[in-house]
């Protein structure tokens, strides 16, 4: 560990095309770090990412789980902090990669089940604690409790200056399936919630977080905290680019500006900036303690396949890596005995065959 602090992973993946879709293939992943994407603004040419992992659409739940997310989840038993996130547009594939589903379990029960195989194996005595809330324009609800109010709970800081949510619940869980019968109950509690204020769900961010803490009884008799927080972030798409009511534009800029937040956060931490823009949104603020320092973190780019999410997918990526190339596009099944121009391959791409040779 640096003094400077853990930078923030950034791993994309790509959904495999759904059944409905045309299978019009518009990323490829290169490399194991590389996304490379067609160039919205010129289909002859190619865009490449750089990410610290990239995962096309064969790669199941289980590999990002245990590359990834499995060495993040070990250190909260060393009293440390760890977040998660997905980020992308609605129907990328944020809530499949953290809550999965029935088959195909996702980062939220692999690791509540790998930090109860933990406690098993453990001498410790550890406390476990969940969290789960979403924070929607920008106000923080309970989602372990019916919602009874619209206002959402208010943000405070401690004596010793730490931030926390007045009143949110923190429920003790002594294994996977009390865990598990709790956590159902809420995400039915978002689900109807959702359902009646205009299925916000995609507009607002959902929060699990997970205290580990537990007193060192054999060595310093000190006490210690880990903290997990997993997110699955609002759809980052512009909706004010289709819906224009009153209340949609509030609730767009609020999650612009939530997610723009984030992003400065994450490229501040990254770049070792002395200042951290935490205080600018309610989300970075309750996770300061838990992003930079000594914590880590990751970021999960979730895209999509085909063409008719280009420009979402570029949207996404370019917010999250500056790491980027245009490249020509590599032209396929051609047996090439002599470099062509880059106007001999416009031609062959719109369809006028192979050049003529001078
Ligand atoms: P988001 O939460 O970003 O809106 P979802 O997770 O709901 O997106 O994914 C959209 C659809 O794609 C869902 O039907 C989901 O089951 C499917 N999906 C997403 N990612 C994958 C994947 N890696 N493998 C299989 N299906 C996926
Ligand atoms: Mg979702």
């Amino acid at each position: 560990m640096t003094s400077s602090g853990n930078k923030i992973k950034v791993v994309c993946r790509v959904r495999p095309f759904l059944k409905t879709e045309k299978t019009d293939e518009s990323v490829g992943v290169e490399a194991n770090n590389v996304l490379r994407v067609t160039n919205p603004r010129d289909t002859t040419k190619d865009v490449k990412f750089n990410f610290d992992s990239c995962y096309g659409p064969v790669v199941g739940q289980d590999v990002i789980y245990n590359n990834d997310v499995r060495p993040l989840v070990e250190t909260i038993f060393t009293g440390l902090s760890a977040t998660v996130f997905c980020y992308g547009v609605t129907g990328a594939g944020k809530t499949h990669t953290i809550q999965g589903s029935e088959t195909e379990p996702g980062i939220i029960p692999r690791a509540m089940e790998h930090i109860f195989k933990h406690q098993e194996r453990d001498s410790f005595d550890y406390d476990i604690r969940v969290s789960y809330y979403e924070i929607y324009k920008e106000a923080v609800f309970d989602l372990l409790k019916q919602r009874d109010s619209v206002a959402g709970l208010p943000i405070r800081e401690d004596a010793n200056r730490k931030i926390f949510v007045a009143g949110l619940s923190e429920k003790k869980v002594t294994s996977y399936e009390q865990f598990d019968t709790l956590y159902q109950k809420a995400c039915g509690n978002r689900r109807t919630a959702s359902t009646k204020l205009n299925n916000h769900s995609s507009r607002s961010h959902a929060i699990l977080t997970v205290q580990v803490q537990w007193k060192d009884d054999i060595g310093s008799g000190k006490t210690w905290c880990g903290r997990l927080h997993l997110i699955d972030l609002a759809g980052s798409e512009d909706n004010r680019r289709t819906e224009n009511g009153k209340d949609r534009m509030a609730e767009s800029s609020a999650i612009n500006r939530s997610l723009f937040v984030l992003g400065q956060v994450v490229e501040a931490l990254n770049i070792g900036a002395s200042r951290i823009p935490y205080r600018d949104s309610k989300m970075t603020r309750i996770l300061q303690d838990s992003l930079g320092g000594d914590s880590l973190g990751m970021m999960i780019v979730n895209v999509s396949p085909g063409e008719a999410f280009l420009q979402d997918t570029h949207n996404t990526l370019n917010f999250a890596t500056k790491s980027r190339e245009v490249v020509n596009k590599p032209v396929a099944h051609e047996v090439v005995e002599q470099r062509w121009s880059v106007s001999d391959r416009m031609q062959h791409h719109r369809g006028m065959g192979r050049p003529m040779r001078s």
